[in-house]
């Protein structure tokens, strides 16, 4: 008597948490290349906003914002600075010389 082995292929997916590299970029600041940056799969697939902004560091060490897409491109960079909009001072002189110069 044989027994037949029934093998069953498990046809789940196997989701592996994959890490993408983005394309190089030029740095707004010093325009040298902002490349090798890794990003988890997830924090793109599953982020409720596009672009999803990437903190980043170009290859002189300045902090980037990476706007990446749904497809993994950077769209844009920013110099971190220019995204986080605190009420700085030097914002607040250039908001009262443009006023200055309205008259
Ligand atoms: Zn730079």
């Amino acid at each position: 008597m044989r027994r037949t082995l029934q093998c069953r292929t498990l046809n789940s997916e196997v989701t592996i948490v994959g890490k993408k590299t983005l394309n190089a970029v030029p740095c707004p600041i010093c325009n040298g290349a902002v490349e090798g940056i890794t990003v988890a799969e997830e924090s793109i697939t599953e982020a409720k906003r596009v672009p999803v902004l990437i903190p980043a560091k170009c290859s002189k060490g300045h902090q980037v914002v990476l706007f990446v897409d749904k497809q993994f491109t950077v769209r844009d960079v920013e110099a971190a600075g220019q995204v986080v909009t605190e009420g700085s001072d030097e914002s607040s002189v250039d908001k009262a010389q443009k006023w200055m110069d309205g008259f």
